[in-house]
């Protein structure tokens, strides 16, 4: 009970200042497997959410400018920064028509081997698409380790080959610098976050933790998300 009042008290005296969505799959097939359900939304609920929260006037801005926004607690307006994992293919099919129409920045954590060996049953983004992506002036992409492991299980070695890996695999291919990641299923410990400060990593992505509050200390290295999916919102 006392716990559930601090909470309370905290809340209140720390406003939100904003959110970052962490999508999955935007699609029209609904898995039967009811787990995965959290990590799919429909392109109609995707959208509806995006003019819901733009008519109580929230700024959907750039992954670039969040680090402003955190620090920076002058700003006016609530925020959103959207973002998806894995890399989908229908991410480029299905999210980036509703997010040019509505002039929406985003980015996209790409797991490696999802991409050059597949992820059945989920059609993945190509070579192709990624690149395509990484030119559109509305995407940030950003890396999302080599085999998508619980990092904190790993070796510290392990750990800096599964993120510096990918890092340097979208560099190449890329020909541009990536300092954002996500960690797969939010996983981590002290050493991932020294390997991602020592890889020239500046921003990285929880897999929960909730909105982005005022006057509360944040770790760029850890930034809480919020999960989207057709039946709700988590965290
Ligand atoms: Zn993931």
């Amino acid at each position: 009970m006392f716990l559930r009042l601090k909470k309370y008290l905290f809340n209140l005296t720390h406003p939100v200042l904003g959110e970052v969505w962490e999508l999955h799959r935007v699609t029209q097939e609904q898995s039967e497997n009811k787990e995965q359900q959290d990590f799919e939304i429909t392109p109609e609920r995707f959208e509806k959410l995006i003019v819901q929260y733009k008519s109580k006037d929230w700024h959907f801005i750039s992954v670039n400018e969040l680090a402003d926004r955190i620090n920076n607690k002058q700003i006016k307006g609530k925020f959103v920064v959207i973002t998806f994992d894995d890399g989908y293919e229908d991410n480029y099919q299905n999210a980036l028509p509703i997010l040019e129409k509505h002039n929406i920045p985003f980015c996209i954590f790409i797991t490696k081997n999802y991409i050059e060996q597949g992820y059945p049953p989920y059609k993945m983004l190509s070579e192709k698409q990624i690149k395509e992506l990484s030119l559109h002036p509305l995407c940030t992409i950003g890396s999302h380790t080599i085999s998508h492991p619980m990092l904190s299980k790993l070796t510290e070695q392990q750990q800096e080959d599964e993120i510096t890996g990918c890092k340097q695999w979208l560099e190449n291919l890329l020909n541009k610098k990536i300092d954002i990641f996500a960690f797969p299923f939010g996983s981590y410990n002290k050493s991932t976050l020294l390997i991602l400060q020592k890889s020239g990593i500046t921003l990285s992505f929880a897999g929960w933790g909730g909105p982005i509050r005022k006057d509360k200390e944040y770790n760029l290295l850890k930034i809480p998300r919020i999960i989207i999916a057709e039946n709700g919102m988590y965290n």
